[in-house]
């Protein structure tokens, strides 16, 4: 067995205080989707007592959002999400990924492919997609397509990817600026704020042309060698960059090459590469720790005059530990009212939302009663898919009066040029 697996499952002491916090858990009120039962349960996997394909087990493996609020209220900090990981690495090891699987993975290798893939959607995306009336821009699907709902709102795709507008083969820099897949291809508009406060700031910065995806869609749904590939070509890259901090715009990704990919190449045991991206990880920071901690940001922002509250993401919050600083910003910025369960997931947890979109709801349905309850005019968060989930569950809940926007936006709007 995994000596992590065989370490969180011996730490596991049984108490069930995850069952008091966990979100889906909440929903469904059984044992198999809390920690304590994910723990038991893929240990007799792993340790080949029981065995699953992805189909026929797909609730035990898959109905977990990995948002880390077990491990964080855990007296013995049992990896529960760590198990997820592995166990769904296992099936694939043992029977092969999907083909849905697969394509996906040959379009994250391929930054072209991706591309192409996007900027097809693009063109046709009149064909199946129509834009909805609400504050922020949205699309809805003509029809239900790959497990994505009609109703869903989503955010439009943009006419000019972020690297196609900033990417440069540049190597020096004060910083370097990795946008994820988000923002890249349809919150380009939040990627551009960024650039405009390092712009107004005048900092040198150099958005590498050459980035690929971090892998965080495929690691989380355990397929490590493709994310193994990722990770290399990342990490080389940003090996030969002659930069002070990379910054990181999505916290996913953020935590995904910061954490995960020292944490990956453990797995893997190989020392080398382990090493490799920890010397990388000393530079990765998201942009709000980045602009608080490292310019002047601070000291010239102007007040707004609206009502903002704030919504944290688990990896910012919880695996990054970035807690205060998008406070202490809103705080200076605007009239703040902090929400009940601020820190509660949102019930996205990537391909979580589309598989049972029925729990996600529910899940997004407490938060929105949350928000509604703060007597906020907006929903301020800092990752681009929380945006996607609030939004769309405001805009299904007619709550569109609260709009929702990036904490980069409402910055850039505050600080003086
Ligand atoms: S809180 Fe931790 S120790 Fe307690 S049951 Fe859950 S995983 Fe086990
Ligand atoms: S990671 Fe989140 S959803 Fe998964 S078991 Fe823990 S608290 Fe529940």
């Amino acid at each position: 067995m995994d000596k992590r697996l065989y370490q969180a499952w011996e730490s596991c002491v049984k108490c069930g205080i995850c069952r008091s916090v966990c979100p889906v858990f909440k929903e469904e009120k059984s044992e198999p989707f809390v920690a304590r039962g994910h723990i038991t349960l893929l240990s007799e996997f792993i340790k080949g007592n029981i065995d699953f394909r992805e189909e026929t087990a797909k609730d035990y493996l898959y109905k977990c959002l990995l948002c880390t609020t077990c491990v964080e209220s855990c007296p013995n900090n049992s990896e529960t999400d760590t198990i997820v990981e592995i166990a769904r690495h296992e099936v694939i090891k043992r029977h092969g990924l999907p083909t849905y699987k697969k394509v996906m993975s040959k379009l994250l290798k391929n930054r072209k492919l991706m591309d192409f893939a996007f900027k097809s959607a693009t063109t046709f995306s009149p064909f199946f997609a129509r834009e909805i009336d609400s504050p922020r821009k949205g699309i809805n699907l003509k029809i239900s397509l790959s497990g994505i709902e009609k109703n869903r709102t989503l955010p439009p795709l943009s006419k000019k990817t972020f690297l196609d507008k900033y990417g440069s083969n540049k190597n020096k820099a004060k910083i370097a600026i990795f946008p994820g897949c988000l923002i890249n291809y349809t919150y380009t508009e939040i990627g551009d704020a960024f650039i405009d406060i390092v712009n107004k700031l005048k900092i040198d910065f150099t958005v590498p042309k050459k980035q690929l995806c971090c892998g965080a869609p495929i690691y989380f749904a355990g397929n490590f060698e493709d994310t193994r590939y990722l990770a290399e070509k990342n990490i080389e890259l940003f090996l030969s960059l002659d930069v002070e901090k990379i910054v990181i715009l999505e916290p996913t990704c953020t935590s995904m090459i910061k954490i995960d990919y020292p944490k990956l190449f453990m797995y893997f045991e190989d020392r080398k590469w382990e090493e490799k991206a920890r010397k990388v990880a000393e530079k990765i920071i998201d942009p709000i720790s980045y602009l608080y901690n490292f310019t002047s940001t601070k000291e010239r922002l102007k007040k707004l005059n609206i009502k903002t509250t704030y919504h944290d993401p688990c990896h910012l919050k919880r695996a990054l530990k970035v807690k205060n600083e998008p406070r202490l910003f809103l705080k200076a910025t605007t009239n703040y009212t902090e929400m009940k369960e601020a820190d509660r997931c949102c019930g996205n947890g990537g391909t979580f939302s589309i598989d049972y979109r029925d729990v996600s709801l529910k899940i997004a349905s407490r938060k929105v009663k949350n928000i509604v309850d703060s007597k906020a005019e907006y929903l301020v968060t800092t990752c681009s898919a929380c945006l996607m989930q609030l939004t769309d569950i405001l805009h299904l809940e007619n709550k569109d009066n609260v709009k929702t926007v990036h904490l980069l936006e409402i910055l850039n709007e505050a600080l003086e040029a």
